[in-house]
């Protein structure tokens, strides 16, 4: 039961989003005037590119205030499955393509259209915080597989093999990964594709939300781009959040075949209807608008992933992995666990390390075990080098201090 009788037990099954949490614990100490870098938020700290922002105003301007189809404009279900074409080699109609109030609501329409109670999902871990918790709501199992730094945590096709029952419904991947920016290469993904192919009744949601996100001259791929027979059970999810800087106008996309579009169309139609019909005009801006701004700040992310990793890797007791995508590091902290903090704390968990880390050294990042994956905690770089650079040295005189 939850602690008061008028809320649904429905909400046992999830808990708060746990980077959201931390959001809030840092503002409050903020508020107290405590001395705070956060580097826990999974935000660009770009604005918006100006010729965006004017579409979005033009929009106002030409009265386009009313509601649109759920699924979206017609200009913007152009608009993407123009972007699949050109950037991913995919061909969707527009009737094949469905708008969202951000990625999040197309991963949300797709599982909870789809899932029955008891189906499985297989998750990769480290994950997004929000997949276990969506499945949970749709009265799915999620099945965790741990992927780890030995396998630069990247799902392996014989720990795929091996997780497939019947009652497998999902698999989900991103890639670019939140939390560890792993990425996953054209022929890792035909290795898994492999297996799906032995199992029909496997759909894949792919998560592409950092595609834009890739480092060291890496070329990004997706499923239905290397193993086109994957095409009649695949969502490619999408948005504009990450690429061009625009998380709070909440535009994410999906391209699927017409029988899953219809499914999520009618889900969404009986919860928020169609996305702000103005970040509809504004993505559409984005999408057919020069790119050139979202290269500028892919270089920045990848200059500051340089200065980030080789800080951390700089530190007494961590140690991490180069990420080849997004905007993370997430650093192996196993070594101070069982040590004691300058100010007295012992610490006993990834969880206490990332408490410790905000008290003692006014340092905010994200614990592991919020990823399904203890022992490691995020790091955020969509943050300015200066606050960067202070954070890094916070981490490591916190470090140094561990007796
Ligand atoms: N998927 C991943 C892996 C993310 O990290 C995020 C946002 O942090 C999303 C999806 C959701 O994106 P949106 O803001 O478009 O809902």
């Amino acid at each position: 039961m939850t602690d008061h009788p008028a809320i649904a037990d429905r909400l046992n099954r999830i808990s708060p989003s746990q980077t959201t949490a931390m959001r809030q614990r840092v503002q409050a100490l903020k508020a107290e005037g405590r001395d705070v870098l956060a580097i826990s938020s999974g935000e660009p700290d770009f604005d918006t590119p100006q010729h965006i922002k004017d579409a979005a105003v033009a929009a106002i301007q030409a009265n386009q205030t009313r509601y649109t189809d759920i699924a979206g404009t017609p200009a913007i279900r152009r608009a993407v499955a123009d972007k699949f074409r050109r950037d991913n080699g995919l061909d969707y109609a527009p009737e094949e393509i469905l708008i969202g109030t951000g990625g999040k609501q197309v991963i949300y329409d797709a599982l909870i259209a789809t899932i029955n109670a008891g189906d499985e999902v297989i998750i990769p871990t480290p994950c997004w915080v929000s997949y276990p918790d969506i499945v949970g709501l749709a009265d799915g199992t999620p099945v965790l597989l741990p992927c780890g730094p030995n396998q630069t945590f990247k799902l392996l096709p014989e720990q795929l093999e091996a997780a497939i029952t019947p009652r497998t419904k999902w698999l989900i991947v991103n890639t670019p990964s939140n939390p560890t920016g792993a990425t996953y290469s054209a022929r890792e993904l035909r290795a898994l594709s492999e297996v799906l192919l032995r199992h029909p009744q496997v759909m894949v949601l792919t998560d592409d939300i950092y595609e834009k996100l890739v480092f060291d001259g890496r070329q990004f791929a997706t499923f239905v781009q290397v193993e086109p027979r994957l095409r009649d059970r695949t969502v490619t999810m999408n948005g504009c959040s990450k690429a061009y800087a625009m998380t709070g106008w909440r535009i994410g996309f999906g391209a699927a075949p017409r029988h899953l579009i219809k499914a999520m169309d009618k889900l969404q139609g009986q919860s928020t209807s169609n996305t702000c019909s103005i970040a509809q005009a504004a993505a559409v801006a984005a999408l057919e608008g020069p790119q050139d701004a979202t290269e500028a700040m892919r270089q920045v992310y990848e200059a500051r992933r340089n200065r980030v990793v080789a800080a951390l890797n700089d530190t007494p007791h961590l140690r991490c992995h180069l990420p080849e995508g997004a905007f993370y590091a997430f650093p192996d902290m196993t070594a101070c666990l069982g040590r004691t903090t300058a100010g007295g704390t012992l610490i006993g968990s990834d969880l206490g390390f990332v408490f410790a880390l905000l008290s003692e050294a006014g340092v905010a990042t994200v614990h592991g075990s919020a990823f399904m994956f203890p022992g490691h905690f995020r790091i955020s770089f969509a943050a300015a080098d200066g606050l960067l650079d202070d954070a890094c040295q916070r981490i490591r005189r916190f470090c140094e201090g561990l007796s």
